[in-house]
């Protein structure tokens, strides 16, 4: 029996909450085998589109008041979480197969001096003038920034995971192979100031929130599933080549050379490496599409010491 964090990226979820049951049908169905196999399941999820819509929701709603982004987090985790549960539940019900699946509303320490905050730069919500941006950043402390010739957005930072709140429900279920969906969307980041916890504004990638898992629960392996079946090195270029196998030695000659696109492969490579490092236990790197495969092993690229 195995322990296994799985990570979902935003091709699992889709673009409405239709699309997400749908897709989130076939994780369920590629994630079957190891749950009939009795291994111990986490799974993390994305949540970009999903907190921005629940964002831009309370934002352009005349009646609710604004909601805050930590709460609109939260929100997300409960939603998506709920089809997770659902598909999955459904999955082992059509092979007569029980086992408790449930979600965990998590919150995810980070240092409130993590230099992110000087530097924030996810832009989240709707877009505003030039004009409306300036009251904003006067009015409410916001940081906005010009957007890709689309507007002005509010930018917020991405700090670093360093624990996992709820990490010993999550242990407790897992002992008692109960299948746990949990640091969903990164998790909802919290500080802590004199042995309280306060919700903030900000984003946790949620490649990092799953390594962090990985390496708290004791994961045997992380799996990231993406939208590429492999990593490639020299990746769009006619000398792109997958990579089956990598070391941590040979990823760090890669990184020298700028192989990883940052906000999209880097962050995944860079979760990997730390899991990786801390634990010595190998990371995959697979598409979502032949997660099957990844995970017996036969597809994705696999991170090890
Ligand atoms: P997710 O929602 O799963 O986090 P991302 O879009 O953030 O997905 O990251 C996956 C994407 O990274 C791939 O679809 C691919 O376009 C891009 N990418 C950038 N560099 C590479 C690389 N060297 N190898 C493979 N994919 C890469
Ligand atoms: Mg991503």
């Amino acid at each position: 029996m195995s322990r296994y964090v799985i990570s979902l990226g935003g091709n699992a979820l889709g673009n409405n909450a239709e699309e997400q049951k749908k897709l989130l049908q076939y994780v369920a169905h590629a994630i079957y085998p190891l749950i009939e196999m009795n291994h111990d399941i986490v799974i993390v999820h994305g949540n970009g589109p999903q907190v921005g819509m629940i964002n831009l929701a309370f934002q352009e709603s005349r009646s609710t008041p604004l909601m805050p982004f930590a709460e609109c987090g939260a929100m997300s985790q409960g939603y998506i979480g709920y089809h997770i549960q659902n598909a999955i539940q459904n999955e082992m019900s059509k092979h007569h197969i029980k086992r408790s699946i449930s979600t965990i509303v998590t919150q995810v320490l980070v240092d409130e001096n993590d230099p992110a905050f000087k530097h924030p730069s996810k832009p989240i919500g709707q877009f505003y003038s030039k004009e409306d941006a300036l009251k904003l950043e006067k009015e409410q402390g916001y940081q906005m920034m010009e957007d890709a010739g689309r507007g002005y957005r509010r930018i917020i930072a991405s700090p670093k995971p360093i624990d996992i709140i709820e990490k010993e429900s999550i242990k407790t279920l897992l002992s008692h192979k109960e299948i746990v969906i949990a640091a969903g969307g990164g998790g909802i980041p919290v500080i802590e100031k004199e042995g309280y916890l306060y919700g903030i504004d900000a984003v946790i990638d949620k490649d990092f929130a799953s390594a962090k898992m990985a390496e708290i629960v004791g994961a045997d392996e992380l799996f990231i599933l993406t939208a590429v079946d492999h990593v490639f090195i020299n990746y769009n270029t006619p000398e792109q080549k997958a990579l089956s196998h990598v070391t941590i030695k040979e990823l760090e000659e890669y990184l020298k050379e700028s192989h990883f696109k940052k906000g999209s492969m880097l962050p995944k490579i860079e979760a990997c490496m730390a899991f990786v490092k801390a634990t010595g236990r190998p990371a995959v790197i697979a598409g979502l599409e032949k997660a099957i495969d990844a995970f017996k092993g036969t597809c994705g690229t696999k991170i090890l010491p």
